[in-house]
């Protein structure tokens, strides 16, 4: 039996199901879990959706976002505590402590785990492992799952699992945007998702706090070899009243300078801990540089989040991506 036949066997075998995906979610992550979640449902299957952090409000048009669970905070995610979770399902995420509190090890000790995820970087840390770093998104791998689940698509599956493929290839523009991925995509038009509304929803509504939040780092460039970075400190957030998690599209934004092959974001998080958004242009492989430092991601988009004052991750991350650079400079 093939991962996905197995897969979808051990989910339809279970009688309550844990769905979870990475915390900070993106569009992959959210479309992900309500797409698989609707489809068991229509199932007749007892679901439940939880992520650590709440839905960011972009992502809000999507149908049902509001049965996503969030955690407690400090209180163990028992979803429905008199009926214990039979079966955990991981989606879009390389490993377990990105998972956050949407999975406590405590209380879901012994459950079987199914890690279904599309980032080279994952530790397949599940009891069975389906990753796949040929898909352009792990919603594009949730299609054929429903399949052999024997699910009928729906409209608002379809639009959960186009939105997923739609952010994570950045509206079809990415190298991982293969015949297959508009093959899957054409799929879920032909079943009712708009890629019309979609693309709107996505790319072309940001709140104002966003741009004030950018005109403040992009007035902050700096230019190191062919290495572009900004930051995003906490005075900046509070100044421009920008609460979200993430940088918004900056990094990639940054990643388009013709001088730069590198681009970076540090995102000062209020926590005592940075996050680090990289890209790096098609040649050059950053997933690794964030692996080692404990994150994880794709070749030309990866990223970590470090324990560590601002300048402190600056000076290493800087330095760990330089030496990359001319490693993998030298190769070519
Ligand atoms: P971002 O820069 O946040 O858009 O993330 C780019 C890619 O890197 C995505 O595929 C993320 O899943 C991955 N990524 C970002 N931050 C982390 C992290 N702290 N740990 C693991 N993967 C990450
Ligand atoms: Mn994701
Ligand atoms: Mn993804």
């Amino acid at each position: 039996m093939n991962t996905v036949a197995q897969a979808a066997k051990r989910i339809s075998e279970a009688d309550n199901t844990l769905i979870v995906c990475h915390f900070a979610p993106d569009g992959d992550a959210i479309g992900s879990l309500l797409g698989l979640g609707l489809a068991l449902r229509e199932k007749g299957q007892r679901v439940t959706m939880m992520c650590a952090d709440p839905i960011p409000v972009q992502y809000h048009y999507l149908p049902q976002w509001q049965a996503i669970a969030t955690p407690q905070v400090d209180a163990a995610p028992t979803p429905e505590a008199s009926d214990p979770v039979s079966l955990i399902v991981s989606l879009d995420c390389g490993d377990l402590a990105r998972l956050g509190k949407a999975y406590d090890p405590e209380s879901l000790k012994g459950v079987p785990i199914i890690n279904i995820d599309h980032h080279a970087t994952n530790v397949n840390f599940g009891e069975i492992n389906w990753v796949d770093p040929t898909a352009a998104a792990t919603a594009q791998m949730l299609v054929p799952l429903i399949r052999a689940l024997k699910v009928p698509l729906t409209r608002d599956i379809a639009t959960c699992l186009l939105t997923g493929i739609l952010t994570d290839t950045l509206g079809f523009r990415t190298a991982t945007t293969t015949p297959q991925v508009m093959a899957t995509s054409i799929e879920l038009m032909n079943t009712g998702a708009s890629l019309t509304a979609l693309t709107d929803q996505i790319f072309n509504h940001r709140p104002m706090e966003t741009i004030r939040m950018w005109t403040m780092a992009l007035q902050n460039l700096h230019l190191e070899g062919r290495i572009l970075w900004s930051e995003i400190t906490q005075r900046m957030r509070e100044r421009v009243g920008y609460t979200q998690n993430g940088d918004a599209g900056l990094a990639s934004f940054l990643s388009t300078a013709n001088e730069a092959d590198i681009a970076i974001v540090f995102d000062e998080l209020g926590d005592g801990r940075v996050n680090v958004s990289m890209r790096a242009s098609p040649g050059y492989d950053i997933s690794k540089v964030a692996f080692r430092l404990g994150g994880g991601g794709h070749p030309q988009a990866a990223g970590c989040t470090l324990p560590r004052s601002l300048s402190a991750v600056k000076t290493q991350v800087l330095s760990l991506v330089q030496q990359a650079w001319n490693e993998q400079t030298r190769e070519k």
